[in-house]
């Protein structure tokens, strides 16, 4: 499995020059190459390959006065946010066609220097290199400080460096690690995911969002609104958006750590861990939005996803029309729907119910259903096809997947 490692950078003020430059002629290439296929596609000619497209937005734009400064930056910058271009354009084909499932996939957007996020990627043969003195050597931009709050665990096929809003610097590897699998356990458990408790697990155990990150998401939301009471263009709007990036930076940082504390110690506990698949982005534009972005479902979802699989344990997503909450966990009776102020309840069977802990409990039975029903019981886990590293194209990162403890945007 492959996984992001982020650590912290401290490029000088040279360095971040260079960096800018970096930035800026990896945008270029991305942008002249959308520009290209789109012409192309106007004019009714056939689509640009990867190869071709190679060849006229570096090769050949590098020997022209107009483009020759992408000369002044390594080469497989530009051909990696080329390689971002044709995933994009490959993820929004595959979409279009359905044979990518899930939420559509828009056609490749433009990217602009006002965007909150810059990155670059150096690959493997871009000879970027972790140096004895711990520094983290880039062509043609130098050697860099990082902060290592943890040891790589082998040698990193690539590295992005990622500039966030708030002007932080990151640099993030990818990883190959291998499985470490864990004594195996008897439990298995059900997790519902809320409003009223961030999680239920079918043991009854509840889990409320902790007090500093309710807090901290206070305090973003009295910023936020702050922001949007200054003036357009004004020097006291551009400072309130670097506070609204930064504490917005800070409660992201803040809940990833906290998640992944809940997640890696629900998979050490439970040999299977089951899910309801929220259909997040459909509630995300409900009147429920907001609290959904905050608790962040599909993030810590996809943590216990990974760690299962890394671990050695079973996991499974129940499917979302389910009705989890209106079944009755002891005698399997449908019951009538229920108003959401309602937190607990009686079954007709004598079963006296908290809502929450029997949503759980249906969804444990359900994912242990299915698994049976696949046969997949007997393999440990669903390990989820190894991704390509996540790239800089928005989309990509957001498949990105932090390691424990260390954070990035
Ligand atoms: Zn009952």
């Amino acid at each position: 499995m492959r996984l992001r490692f982020n650590f912290r950078v401290y490029p000088t003020p040279g360095q971040q020059i260079e960096l800018a430059r970096a930035f800026g002629c990896a945008r270029v290439v991305f942008n002249d190459g959308l520009r290209l296929r789109q012409e192309a596609r106007e004019q009714g000619l056939p689509y640009v390959s990867d190869a071709e497209l190679s060849k006229r937005i570096i090769t050949l734009a590098k020997a022209t006065p107009e483009r020759a400064w992408l000369g002044e930056v390594s080469s497989v910058v530009l051909q990696q946010a080329l390689a971002d271009l044709n995933t994009a354009y490959r993820n929004f084909f595959a979409s279009v066609s359905g044979k990518r499932r899930g939420r559509k996939v828009a056609p490749p957007r433009y990217r602009s220097r006002k965007d909150n996020r810059q990155a670059i990627r150096f690959t493997k043969n871009s000879r970027f290199k972790v140096l004895g003195n711990g520094r983290l050597r880039l062509p043609k931009i130098g050697d860099l400080a990082v902060r290592w709050s943890r040891a790589l665990p082998s040698t990193p096929s690539s590295v992005a460096i990622i500039k966030d809003a708030t002007g932080r610097y990151f640099a993030s590897f990818v990883v190959q690690v291998t499985d470490e699998l864990l004594p195996p356990v008897e439990s298995e458990v059900g997790v519902d995911l809320g409003l009223t408790h961030f999680a239920v697990l079918s043991d009854g155990t509840k889990v409320a969002a902790p007090k500093f990150l309710r807090r901290a998401a206070r305090k973003l939301k009295r910023l936020q609104q702050a922001l949007a009471r200054k003036q357009r263009g004004s020097q006291n709007r551009k400072k309130a958006v670097v506070k609204v990036a930064r504490a917005h930076a800070r409660v992201a940082d803040t809940r990833r750590d906290w998640q992944h504390k809940l997640s890696t110690q629900i998979i050490r506990e439970n040999q299977a861990v089951y899910v309801e698949d929220l259909c997040v982005t459909g509630l995300g534009r409900t009147r429920l939005a907001k609290s959904v972005h905050d608790a962040g479902w599909a993030g810590f979802t996809g943590m216990l996803e990974y760690k299962a699989a890394r671990y050695g344990r079973a996991f499974g997503r129940v499917d979302r029309f389910f009705p989890s909450t209106r079944i009755c966990s002891d005698c399997g009776r449908n019951n009538e729907k229920m108003a959401l102020n309602v937190r607990t309840w009686d079954c007709p069977c004598g079963s006296h119910h908290d809502r929450d802990v029997n949503a759980a409990r249906n969804v444990r039975a359900a994912g242990q259903a299915d698994l049976n029903a696949r046969g997949a019981h007997v393999r440990p886990g669903l390990v989820p096809a190894a991704r390509n590293e996540a790239g800089t194209h928005p989309d990509a990162a957001r498949s990105a997947r932090s390691v424990e403890g260390i954070s990035v945007r």
